[in-house]
């Protein structure tokens, strides 16, 4: 070994930080400014007629949506939360209704069935992309069931074909969080226009932003009407349109503005570029890291490409002989940004397992419309337990601003802290002892 790991006071294996910052370059400077002369910021107003669907950035961004996904509808809000609601709405879920969704997720996506007072079940992930298990949907399935939730994490497609022919086998809807996998490719098709409604997200986080943001896509005018309408204070437009069967509308404010469209557009152009580069990057990595013992790289499920907004490795503490916590602290101290674990399985939080929503009375959980009990409970999706406490490390390094230099580094300091476990367990050993 010779070198000496970070950890126990030797030299780091990097010494940059990994940027995991959005690229905003001139273009969308450019944009704001132009938006900001033209004084208005939104377009939106709430009447039928051309500014129910906002200014004019609003729609081409919605246009270019449409054009690269190739689905007829895009709806822009102010975040994919908002996006994630107005489907669930338009799936037509209410009180009593179950949908079918993953644990493993950013809250919201499980948050939008109660926001329509409907009941989340959860169903446990597949242990190799990490996104929910069609044999588990099976399982959960009840008369109540209406919907499912799929997520594609991380940057890579559930079993979509598994999930439609169980949607079609008991007439479910099928929204698809794309949150963290716009431009994914899921046998030859794009991930978000396989279910009824696709989403996306422009927040901070994500691979393209505008600050906050989000984007619904579909092919259905009807679905398309519902969204807009939630949009942007339907329940004073819907009555004033000529719609037949007009949909009954809460509506909110999920607006996006003038600026933020403006941004989007720009980086929505950057998209394409940017996924080409982080799905060479992943498979750079996983190259130089299989075989190596203890760790698993990322599975790229039959049919898939995955785009890696997060390389997700698999860690064997059992085979290593010291704790993943141990392992992620060394592979820190050489330089490389990482965490056990995603967000802890979403039945955890309290609202589930105190069953409160709204008012004093429990709804949805406890509504009489439901007359059901619903349990969560650990170890109800063993699976995602054991890969959130145990298993999974989290690498946010495969992003745009990386080089393949900035792979061997992180390859560099995975040898390093591999080859150097003896030391650590003597380490783990002496801190025990000390404790
Ligand atoms: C980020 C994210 C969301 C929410 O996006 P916002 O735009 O912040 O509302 C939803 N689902 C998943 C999977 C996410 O990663």
């Amino acid at each position: 070994m010779g070198e000496g790991l970070a950890l126990l006071g030797g030299p780091r294996a990097r010494n940059k930080p990994f940027d995991t910052l959005p690229k905003i370059g001139p273009e969308e400077k450019k944009a704001v400014m132009e938006a900001l002369a033209g004084g208005m910021l939104s377009g939106f107003i709430a009447q039928p007629g051309d500014s129910f669907l906002g200014g004019s950035e609003v729609k081409e961004l919605e246009e270019e949506f449409c054009r690269y996904f190739k689905v007829k509808f895009a709806v822009a809000m102010n975040s994919a939360t908002s996006c994630l609601h107005a489907a669930v709405s338009a799936a037509g879920i209410g009180p009593g209704d179950e949908v079918i969704v993953t644990p493993y997720t950013m809250s919201a996506s499980a948050t939008c069935i109660l926001m329509q007072n409907g009941i989340p079940v959860f169903a446990d992930i597949d242990e190799d992309t990490f996104c929910i298990d069609p044999k588990d949907i099976r399982r959960k399935i009840t008369k109540n069931t209406k919907a499912i939730v799929v997520v594609h994490l991380f940057g890579q497609s559930a079993d979509m074909d598994e999930i439609m022919a169980i949607a079609k086998e008991h007439d479910l809807f099928v929204i698809e969080d794309a949150a963290q996998a716009p431009g994914a490719v899921y046998k030859g098709r794009l991930a978000g226009t396989i279910g009824d409604i696709g989403i996306f997200s422009f927040n901070q986080h994500k691979l393209i932003t505008t600050g906050e943001g989000g984007i619904a896509v579909c092919n259905n005018p009807d679905l398309a009407l519902h969204m807009q309408l939630l949009r942007n204070h339907g329940e004073v437009v819907v009555g004033k349109m000529e719609v037949k069967d007009a949909p009954p509308i809460v509506g909110y404010n999920y607006r996006m503005n003038e600026i933020e469209a403006a941004i989007g557009i720009h980086q929505f152009k950057r998209l394409d570029s940017m996924i080409r580069h982080t799905e060479r990057l992943g498979s750079y990595l996983s190259d130089k890291l299989s075989g190596l013992e203890g760790i698993e790289v990322p599975r790229v499920s039959e049919g898939n490409n995955h785009i890696y907004l997060v390389y997700a490795i698999k860690f064997k503490a059992e085979i290593m002989g010291i704790s993943r916590e141990l392992f992620m602290e060394a592979l820190k101290a050489e330089g490389v940004p990482g965490g056990g674990g995603y967000v802890r399985p979403i039945y955890e939080e309290p609202i589930y397992q105190g069953q409160k929503g709204y008012g004093q009375q429990g709804c949805p959980f406890k509504c009489p419309l439901y007359g059901k009990e619903i349990r969560y409970q650990k170890g109800d999706c063993p699976v995602v337990e054991r890969m959130h406490y145990k298993e999974l490390i989290l690498l946010p390094v495969c992003r745009p601003a990386q080089t393949f230099n900035d792979m061997d580094d992180v390859v560099g300091a995975f040898k390093k802290v591999l080859g150097s476990i003896d030391e650590l367990k003597a380490y783990q050993e002496e801190k025990r002892v000390h404790r």
